[in-house]
């Protein structure tokens, strides 16, 4: 594992009054980079070449790398370009999607805006319900044998990204019943089934709250609110129940977009202490917890009951509903702040008060 001591040698090299703003060109990187640019940094691209097109729609990237492949972040000639421009990245959903853990923690000589120890608190389920139990949140039952399985459960793969192949099941038979469907069609390997993690399925609507946890100002901000839009399953609705009956279709939960939201008044309380307290279990367990914007996985009951479901320790492309503003980041700053601009004001802030090694690690 690269040592934060050996990140801040390398931020010492930087000229601190040039810093470059980089991320991977996917995910949130308008975002980010629009963000950077209203803070005064340059910013650095690292892209595939036929998504470079988005940076002439948006003119918000200073440099472009292009690369065939993202994992090409870890080779060495790519991250002594990336330190040459004085490049600071800024890690989102791709880089977790198409590097691995350990790929960022041991391979990534580049320094990196977020607390890189707690990337493995993030990366395993079983880890992170630790985490998310230990603040305090509710969480949905697990089972771990297919035979302990009572009422309606969300059966989710091993890895899966952005909830394919999730399936429900509501007994052990339907579950047996549906993996070995699956296996038969090829689209699930046999020795995965005893991996696949199973969890109670909470009626009720997601809702993703976005938080800001400032190491500068020692603060949780509350900045936004999204929902998930999801193909197939925010189709099956407009298909009548007899006709979805003889079609057989399961949801697929593949992420095409999302829809701002602004929430019942009487749930903020409830979700800013959620926030304060995800940060504060935090830093118990990988000091000093949260560096920047993180994002809760949330379902609300029809009692107002909020279950989480997952943590996303980094910028969620769910913010970027708030690019501009949102109603929350209004309330809190007036017009024109935002993930990526909240992002680089805390950089701003901390080469200003001389504390950059602690929010580069
Ligand atoms: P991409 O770079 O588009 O392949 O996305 C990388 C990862 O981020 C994938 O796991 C996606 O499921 C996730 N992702 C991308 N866009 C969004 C979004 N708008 N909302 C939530 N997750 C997303
Ligand atoms: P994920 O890949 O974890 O982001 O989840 C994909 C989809 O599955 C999201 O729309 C979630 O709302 C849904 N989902 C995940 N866990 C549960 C659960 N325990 N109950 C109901 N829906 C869930």
């Amino acid at each position: 594992m690269i040592t934060r001591d050996e990140v801040h040698r390398i931020l010492k090299e930087y000229d601190p009054n040039s810093l470059a703003i980089g991320t991977l060109g996917s995910h949130s990187s308008l975002n980010i980079f629009k963000g950077a640019k209203e803070e005064g940094f340059k910013t650095v691209s690292i892209c595939k070449k036929d998504d470079a097109i988005i940076y002439k729609k948006f003119p918000v990237a200073d440099e472009i790398l292009i690369v065939e492949d993202f994992s090409e972040l870890l080779n060495e000639s790519l991250q002594r370009k990336l330190r040459k421009l004085n490049t600071v990245l800024v890690p989102h959903g791709s880089f977790t999607a198409y590097l691995s853990t350990e790929q960022m923690t041991n391979s990534l000589y580049v320094p990196m805006f977020g607390n890189r120890e707690l990337l493995h608190w993030e990366a395993g389920r079983e880890r992170q319900r630790e985490w998310l139990l230990k603040a305090g949140l509710r969480l949905p039952k697990t089972f771990d044998r297919p035979e302990e399985i009572k009422g309606l459960v969300i059966a989710k793969l091993p890895g899966a990204k952005g909830g394919r192949g999730y399936f429900l099941a509501d007994s052990s038979e339907s579950f047996h019943k549906k993996t070995n469907e699956m296996v038969r069609r090829g689209l699930l390997n046999k020795r995965d089934v005893s991996n696949i993690h199973l969890q109670e399925y909470i009626l009720g609507v997601n809702v993703y709250p976005h938080y800001f946890s400032s190491i500068v100002r020692d603060e949780v901000e509350f900045l936004g609110v999204d929902r998930r839009y999801e193909s197939a399953v925010d189709a099956i609705g407009r298909i009548p129940a007899d006709v979805q009956l003889d079609m057989e279709i399961s949801p697929t939960y593949t992420i095409v977009g999302n829809i701002p939201i602004t929430l019942r008044e009487s749930l903020l309380p409830e979700l800013i202490r959620m926030g304060d307290a995800v940060m504060k279990t935090a830093k118990e367990l990988a000091a000093p917890g949260i560096i920047g914007p993180f994002c809760l996985e949330t379902i609300i009951t029809d009692n107002l009951e909020i279950y989480a479901f997952e943590i996303s320790a980094r910028i969620v492309a769910g913010t970027n509903v708030g690019i501009g503003t949102s109603p929350y980041a209004y309330l809190k700053y007036g017009e024109n702040m935002y993930a990526g601009k909240r992002i680089a004001l805390e950089i701003r802030e901390a080469h200003e008060q001389d504390r950059l090694t602690e929010i580069f690690m």
